[in-house]
């Protein structure tokens, strides 16, 4: 029998599985509770559930879909930890505590295809979707390490990935997420933020009521073009049309990213076609200053341009934040990430750091170096 990943079920499919095997359906909810409510480390915990159907759940299932490798926590409270996964890779997932919001940013694959400019990720390619359960499960662990303290009270999709890549498995995590019996999120303190693939994205405003965030970050195609290559695929008119058309509910808006980069998208007539590209979406802006990469030539801008741009913004009504960088004791800036992993990863063989490297990239401009062989915070060249 193939090994059942729970936290990568839904209740229906658990249904279906506990009665495959003999057992009553309502157990499938029992361990919904167990595994979400109550967040057991083992099946012995759960002694409402009979001896043998345990024995059961221990042969025949996987519990945990990640494996704790490492946590560091920065001096200003931002909480990086690293997971294994069964075939050797790692991920990230980042906890922001800005009290009372305690905000997750989760991972959606292992690496990334699309190739941003600016984005560490995209020097590693594109290795492996995650699957639903290693989704839900950084959720899992993170929230089983810090209950004692503060509950997650929001998640984002802003890690490792593009999380309209791996569309079917992510969906299927924001509905283990967001079920009643489950980890019961809301839909409203979920966050899904993508580069802009744009038949997933209509995909998604059909399905899902989550927040949606677009990372725009130029304001005409010529710019998007040679730092964004989805671009050529989905330009601007594309992108924004679907913006325009998206189905919002009330008060609610698109949070739209735009990373500053010095001399490259940064200037005042930049941020008044800004201006004119959100005409007529309900739309807020963030704009996040440059974390600089190694060996890229991409720069953060002045603070004088970067207020000079928001001034354009908000004079246009356009809600429009500044992010401040936060764990930078950790090197923890959106776009920095790094973890070495073995390249030809085996179940058997978990990766021992050597070539190449992952980034993830977050909400609040978070991303850490992570390197096996150096420490975390460690320059990565
Ligand atoms: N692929 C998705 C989600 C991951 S990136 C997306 O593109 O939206 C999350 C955010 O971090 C995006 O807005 C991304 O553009 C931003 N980011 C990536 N590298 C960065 C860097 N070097 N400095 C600042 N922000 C960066």
């Amino acid at each position: 029998m193939e090994t059942l990943l729970i936290k990568g079920c839904s209740l229906p499919e658990l249904e279906a599985w506990v009665e495959s095997i003999g057992e009553r359906r309502f157990r499938a909810r029992q361990i919904f509770k167990h595994v979400y409510g109550r967040r057991i480390a083992k099946w012995d915990e759960c002694t409402d559930l009979g001896r043998m159907f345990r024995v059961q759940l221990d042969f025949g299932t996987r519990l945990n879909a990640l494996s704790f490798q490492e946590k560091q926590e920065s001096s200003d409270g931002t909480v990086k930890y690293r997971f294994g996964l069964q075939d050797g890779h790692s991920i990230e997932t980042v906890l922001i505590p800005d009290p009372p919001r305690y905000t997750l940013c989760v991972s959606s694959q292992v690496g990334c295809a699309l190739g941003c400019a600016f984005c560490l990720t995209a020097t590693m390619g594109l290795k492996r979707n995650l699957n639903t359960a290693e989704i839900v499960d950084q959720v899992c662990q993170v929230q089983r390490d810090t209950e004692q303290r503060n509950h997650i009270s929001n998640i984002v999709f802003m890690g490792m990935g593009e999380p309209l890549a791996n569309y079917d498995a992510v969906l299927k995590a924001i509905g283990i997420l967001t079920d009643p019996n489950g980890l019961a999120f809301s839909h409203r303190r979920i966050t899904l933020s993508t580069a802009g693939l744009v038949p997933q994205m209509i995909k998604l405003g059909d399905q899902s009521p989550v927040n949606l965030a677009v990372s725009l970050h130029a304001s005409s195609d010529a710019v998007r073009d040679s730092i964004m290559p989805v671009n050529r695929t989905y330009p601007l008119p594309v992108l924004m049309e679907a913006c325009r058309r998206y189905p919002l509910a009330p008060r609610k808006r698109i949070t739209f990213e735009y990373i500053l980069i010095d001399r490259v998208n940064d200037s005042t007539e930049d941020a008044r076609a800004l201006v004119k590209l959100l005409d007529g979406i309900r739309a807020k802006v963030n704009l996040i200053p440059l974390n600089p990469r190694p060996q890229c030539a991409l720069r953060r801008p002045s603070q004088e341009r970067m207020l000079a741009f928001q001034e354009v913004l908000q004079k246009a009504h356009l809600t429009a934040m500044i992010r401040q960088s936060r764990g930078a004791d950790i090197s923890a800036a959106c776009g920095q990430l790094a973890v070495p992993h073995d390249d030809s990863p085996s179940a058997d063989a978990p990766a021992k750091g050597k070539t190449s490297r992952k980034t993830a990239c977050m909400e609040n401009c978070l991303s850490v170096p992570v390197d096996g062989q150096k420490r975390f915070g460690q320059k990565d060249d």
